[in-house]
């Protein structure tokens, strides 16, 4: 008898004893094992454990309930989800996920590399660190995880057994409402921004039918569309950076979905960095976003290009036009849902840092119209954002009609 045999949320003071149980051939130095809590994320205990025999790992524990909100209760087989996720991504994207050392689906916790080394993508963007590399590593780990995941490429009852397994029906309708519905509508009572955007926002997203038809849309292809196994969560704060490293992490909302929902996701984000990038008055900085933007779209699109042929098992994805057809939908998806997310973070109840941070009232409310506008111009002209200039371009224009 262990007591880890039925699950309990375990705290601080629980963590080495688990640590030694599920990891006893690590070399542990038992006398200067120590451990903190970590997490900082909306959902999960995430706890490092170390010792002066240079060990360290990452012990992540799923709770009941949200940490954001004790009403909202989640299932905790996310945990179980995200190793299972990191473990495959591991076959198709090899170092730019952590290593998965055990999942325990008694506890819901998992153990995991530790990338203390790296820096949260977000708070290295916010204090306008530059990546170079991040462009081309990211744009490889999308194709790589998303194209192969697909029925273009994988055996069609292989595929289903991967949509049977991640399917995960509260982690969605979390998207589904929190992302696809109430940044439109604010059904729950939870938006919120700048008072000076008050007129703004109604005008812009709450009144705007055509835009609201659009995103609806967006929600049925989202709850419908299993085209690829994505991360489900990608943006800033599930990424890690070294100037030579990236890795993606933190994928509990995996599932069989529509893949310009990560493409996009990616995108939004960087729009925000820029948004903090404009209030540090950083030209170098905001120039260096907009090339990334242009070619994390770039480079996915030369590795489709590339690679299709030569990875494609589907007779009928071979048919002469499939390909173009199959890519634009893939652009038209991540420009529409680049969309949902810079509304969701800006007006939605779960905002971004880099939003938030600005403390200046004028520029946040010029930041929050900057990234409204954007959005709409992604959503409601989805079908033109074919290159990476596209994609970049739609940021000036949204941020010359905001001012
Ligand atoms: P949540 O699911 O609650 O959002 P995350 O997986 O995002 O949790 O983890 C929360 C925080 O814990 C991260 O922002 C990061 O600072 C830290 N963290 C998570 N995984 C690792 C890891 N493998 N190595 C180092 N730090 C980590
Ligand atoms: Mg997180």
């Amino acid at each position: 008898m262990s007591k880890f045999d039925k699950y309990f949320l375990m705290n601080i003071d629980d963590i080495i004893e688990y640590t030694l149980e599920k990891l006893p051939n690590m070399n542990w130095d038992k006398e200067s094992m120590k451990a903190v809590e970590i997490g900082d994320g909306n959902l999960n205990y995430v706890f490092k454990v170390w010792d002066n025999n240079g060990n360290s790992v990452i012990i992540k524990h799923a709770g009941e309930a949200l940490r954001i909100s004790d009403q909202m209760k989640v299932s905790t087989d996310r945990n179980r989800i995200e190793s299972e996720i990191l473990l495959i991504e591991e076959t198709y994207a090899k170092g730019m996920v952590p290593h998965i050392y055990f999942y325990d689906t008694v506890m819901s916790a998992c153990g995991m590399e530790d990338l203390s080394d790296h820096k949260l993508m977000r708070y290295a963007l916010m204090e306008q660190e530059i990546f170079p590399k991040f462009a081309k590593d990211i744009a490889e780990f999308m194709f790589n995880t998303l194209l192969k995941t697909s029925d273009v490429v994988m055996e069609h009852k292989a595929k289903k057994e991967l949509v049977k397994k991640f399917i995960s029906p509260e982690l969605c309708e979390i998207t589904e409402n929190l992302v696809l519905m109430e940044p439109y509508n604010d059904i729950n009572k939870q938006n919120s921004f700048t008072k000076q955007n008050e007129e703004f926002v109604k005008r812009e997203l709450y009144e705007d039918e055509e835009l609201i038809l659009e995103v609806a849309k967006l929600k049925f292809e989202f709850m419908t569309k299993a085209q690829a196994l994505i991360h489900g969560d990608l943006h800033t704060g599930s990424i890690f950076v070294k100037q030579d490293s990236t890795k993606v992490f933190d994928p509990e909302f995996a599932f069989y979905g529509p893949m310009g929902y990560d493409i996009g996701n990616v995108i939004a984000n960087l729009i925000f960095a820029y948004g903090k990038g404009l209030e540090k008055e950083n030209n170098e900085f905001c120039d260096w976003i907009l090339k990334t933007i242009t070619e994390i779209i770039d480079i996915f699109i030369n590795e489709y290009n590339e690679n299709f042929e030569k990875i494609a098992t589907e007779p009928m994805a071979k048919v002469k036009g499939f390909k173009e057809y199959y890519l634009d939908d893939i652009l038209k998806d991540t420009a529409s849902y680049a969309g949902t997310e810079l509304h969701r973070r800006t007006v939605g109840m779960a905002k971004v840092k880099d939003l938030t941070s600005i403390e200046n009232e004028d520029t946040r409310a010029f930041t929050e119209r900057l990234n409204i506008l954007c959005g709409k111009d992604y959503i409601l002209n989805s079908s033109n954002f074919k290159n990476g200039v596209a994609f970049a371009k739609a940021v000036l224009k949204a941020r010359a009609d905001a001012e």
